[in-house]
């Protein structure tokens, strides 16, 4: 258990731990926030306000419990208090900063051959793009939202749900070109000051994406930058155009899209843009030159021919009846009935009907290190801006396994005392965290639902990781006169038909072409990753990744 996959999972938990901390807030929020309880996690995630309250910044520092230092809080103390990115050089070094937090916070797609594909259509740009003296990475983000961003000093990441928006090479092509020249063109240096943007406590990804916080002027040059880059380098400089059209529509389609941070939400995009796109092809002399994705039989959908769409249950997924299974890390939670479940990169939890209670998975540490050591640094810990005081504590078994359960009170400056309830369970590497929190009156009133919630952590079997199901890109050919509704209930699309033409740039309604491929998605069974064939995977040949998160102008 020591591969690549297993580094991104326990960072995916270690961000659980993180988000914690970056929601000081949240247990004002069980009280106070009732009006959001549909977007618990959007607030935080995409209001850039929050991240320069002064509560942020409490709880960046407070987050005490260990696994911090494989994230930002490292970075903190040797960062000046005022950075202005005056040279390249700057740009260089701060882009490197950003790069783990994205890594730890997205995650990366490790397709090697999509990797290089990606790669290979971006250094063909690059030939035409000014020199830098920086060294310009390219990797995929493992996020199900369309996104693109350039971190300063070259550093560019596409997510999956971008490559699997696009329809043509040339497509990406413009994008990828829009972010090069976000990058070559210093935009982010022209804001005037790092760390009037960048909270330096503030969480992670909200730090990236300031970081890529671009004017309307710099969009417009950006677009214009890759639409040239695009045609001099043999790609349609049209596809832009056509990129933002379906990004368009992606937007007004937008279901399950609302927590994370992505690429319209942080290059607006609008009818005027993609016209304006269009018109600036017309202006763009370039010969075509056979692309890349030409050596797969495809060609573009074939490269992209396989990506996860939605949800990866290598980071976890929720059942209908809020279980939450793991099939990596090999266990089983389930979260109380009716409560609002949340998976993303960064937190396993849950919110109670009223918002008065929570419930949350994370990570605690590691099970080479003693159980009630892990437990007694944590409470002299502070946790999310608070200290806990213990009422109760007791050796349990979950199941097997070792546990120890304490149960007391939060207390913290500003913030109510929080009923809690804390399971601390060692289960194969790890030692996770069980936790339920409650506002203090109906601390009781809980006790029961965060028993029972700590007690269904178990390990899975085989054929619960079998039963697993994963949703990935696949072409299909369309028959004579087909319709896309036609072509989806014959190939078993497991799409919804709107997000189908949304995908394909078409409407559901719309004939289609004898032998035209459509992207569709397909139900696969879900299989593990963390087979124990992790020597082939080289430490060495981990890529870092460079992702660039446009952020809302303000
Ligand atoms: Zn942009």
């Amino acid at each position: 258990m020591t591969g690549k996959a297993v580094l991104a999972l326990l960072l995916a938990l270690i961000l659980a731990v993180f988000a914690g901390c970056a929601s000081p807030r949240e247990p004002e929020t069980i009280q106070a926030n009732a009006p959001n309880a549909d977007e618990p996690e959007s607030d935080q995630q995409t209001n850039p306000a929050q991240t320069e309250s002064p509560e942020a910044s409490q709880e960046g520092s407070a987050g005490s419990s260990g696994e911090e230092e494989a994230g930002e809080a490292e970075e903190q103390p040797k960062r000046p208090e005022r950075i202005v990115l005056d040279t390249v050089y700057d740009d260089q070094r701060v882009g490197e900063d950003q790069v783990p937090v994205i890594e730890a916070e997205l995650g990366l797609v490790d397709d090697e051959e999509l990797n290089r594909f990606v790669r290979s259509v971006a250094v063909r740009l690059l030939r035409h793009a000014p020199t830098r003296p920086f060294d310009y990475e390219f990797k995929i983000v493992d996020q199900s939202v369309p996104n693109a961003f350039a971190l300063p000093g070259g550093k560019i990441f596409v997510s999956r749900g971008l490559l699997a928006l696009a329809t043509s090479e040339d497509e990406l092509a413009c994008v990828l070109g829009h972010e090069i020249t976000h990058a070559a063109e210093r935009h982010a240096s022209a804001q005037i000051e790092y760390n009037r943007r960048i909270n330096p406590l503030a969480i992670g990804l909200l730090r990236v994406a300031k970081l890529a916080a671009y004017g309307r002027e710099q969009e417009r040059d950006a677009d214009r930058g890759g639409q040239m880059l695009a045609a001099r380098a043999g790609y349609d400089p049209e596809a832009l155009a056509t990129f933002l059209r379906k990004l368009d529509a992606a937007e007004r389609y937008e279901v399950g899209w609302s927590r994370i941070p992505r690429f319209y939400a942080t290059h607006p995009t609008s009818p005027e843009r993609s016209a304006l796109a269009t018109n600036r092809a017309t202006t763009l002399e370039w010969t075509p030159v056979p692309p890349v994705s030409a050596e797969h039989p495809g060609g573009y959908y074939g490269a992209v021919d396989g990506l996860i769409l939605g949800d990866d249950p290598a980071g976890g997924v929720f059942d209908e009846e809020n279980r939450f299974i793991h099939p990596e890390l090999r266990f089983s939670i389930r979260f109380p009935q009716g409560w609002t479940t949340m998976n993303s990169q960064q937190a396993v939890r849950a919110v109670s009907p009223m918002r008065d209670a929570q419930a949350e998975l994370t990570l605690a540490g590691k099970s080479d290190e003693p159980l009630s050591k892990i437990v007694d640094d944590f409470i002299d810990s502070e946790f999310e801006g608070m200290k806990i005081r213990v009422r109760e504590r007791r050796e349990i078994k979950i199941g097997e396994l070792p546990a120890i359960r304490i149960e007391g009170r939060t207390t913290s400056m500003g913030i109510g005392g929080l009923a809690a309830q804390m399971t601390f369970v060692a289960y194969g590497d790890f030692v996770y965290r069980l936790t339920v929190l409650s506002v203090s009156d109906s601390g009781t009133r809980f006790r029961g639902r965060a028993r029972a919630f700590a007690h269904s952590f178990r390990p899975i079997e085989e054929e619960t990781v079998r039963s697993l199901d994963v949703i990935r890109l696949r072409t299909a050919r369309a028959l004579e006169s087909e319709t896309l509704q036609e072509l989806s209930i014959r190939t078993r699309n497991a799409l919804d038909l709107v997000y189908t033409g949304v995908l394909n740039g078409l409407y559901a309604s719309t004939q289609l072409a004898h032998r035209q491929p459509i992207k569709i998605g397909i139900k696969e069974p879900y299989l593990p990753r963390l087979e124990p064939t992790e020597d082939e995977e080289q430490p060495g040949t981990a890529e870092k990744s460079d992702v660039i998160l446009e952020a809302p102008t303000p």
